[in-house]
């Protein structure tokens, strides 16, 4: 991919699937570091109160005092006040902990409460190439205030038994999010994550999932391996743990569809 003469706006992308363990906060980091290698400006918010995301980027987010949560609920609070360098040269975090589950709840009574994460944003917005948000495990108030905060959605699917089951649910709540709230939303793409090549079974679910999805799946794939587990222990992303394995090309395969697909519009 050719380097960017200048930076911004932001292309906001949720990543998001109400099934938890399929893979999003690993493709959140991942993605975000392989975006960030082709010199894009890169911001990763951790929208899921566990706070893996964050761990994963070696922050302990009980040690914050501010967080994703403070720039939702209070004026005063400013996104520099949040932001945090990673060791991704290019990539940056608003992180988040447990803190932001009292939100779900306290959003529910604000006027405009589906926005409040679109308005925290904006101002980030012309620093940045992309800001990935690494959405809960459910499809509550949280996740619709990414989905209206977004341009496009990555669903990442587990290559298991089920993978498709609550997929109905999920694409009906983007439609229901994109008529009402965010008519620039679009589901961009299924991700097909934590294939075993060597398994029937998943070599099924994929072709299941590409029957169910056409156009709309990517044509990366990616593979089962310990190493991404090993990455959420060394608090890094796999494009700099292990720069020349498997999982690191495949992540940088996906950022250049993701590339791809945002110049095609
Ligand atoms: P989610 O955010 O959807 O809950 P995670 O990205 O946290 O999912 O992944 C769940 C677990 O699976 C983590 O322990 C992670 O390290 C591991 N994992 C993620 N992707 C892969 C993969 N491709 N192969 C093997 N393990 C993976
Ligand atoms: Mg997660």
């Amino acid at each position: 991919p050719a380097p960017l003469a200048e930076h911004g706006p932001a292309q906001i992308i949720a990543m998001c699937n109400q099934k938890g363990g399929v893979g999003k906060t690993t493709s959140t980091i991942n993605l975000g570091a392989a975006l960030a290698e082709y010199g894009r400006r890169v911001l990763l918010v951790d929208f899921d109160p566990q706070g893996a995301l964050s761990v994963g980027l070696g922050v302990n987010p009980m040690e914050l005092d501010v967080t994703v949560y403070n720039l939702l609920m209070e004026r005063s609070v400013t996104p520099d006040d949040v932001l945090l360098k990673t060791a991704v040269p290019g990539m940056d975090l608003l992180p988040s902990n447990i803190d932001l589950s009292a939100a779900e709840v306290q959003l529910v009574s604000e006027v405009a409460r589906e926005s409040s994460l679109s308005r925290a944003l904006k101002p980030l917005l012309p620093d940045y190439d992309y800001v990935i948000i690494d959405c809960q495990p459910s499809l509550g108030l949280l996740t619709v205030n990414a989905l209206t905060a977004a341009h496009s959605v990555i669903v990442p699917l587990e290559c298991e038994f089920f993978a498709l089951r609550g997929v109905a649910l999920l694409t009906e709540t983007i439609q229901t999010v994109h008529e009402r709230l965010n008519p620039e939303l679009q589901l961009d793409g299924i991700l097909a994550t934590m294939y075993d090549s060597r398994t029937v079974h998943s070599r099924e679910v994929l072709a299941r999932v590409v029957e169910a999805f056409g156009d709309h799946v990517y044509h990366t794939v990616i593979g089962r391996t310990v190493r991404f587990p090993e990455t959420t222990v060394a608090g890094e992303p796999i494009t700099t743990y292990a720069s020349n394995s498997v999982g690191a090309a495949a992540y940088r395969q996906l950022a250049r569809e993701v590339l791809a697909r945002c110049h095609a519009e």
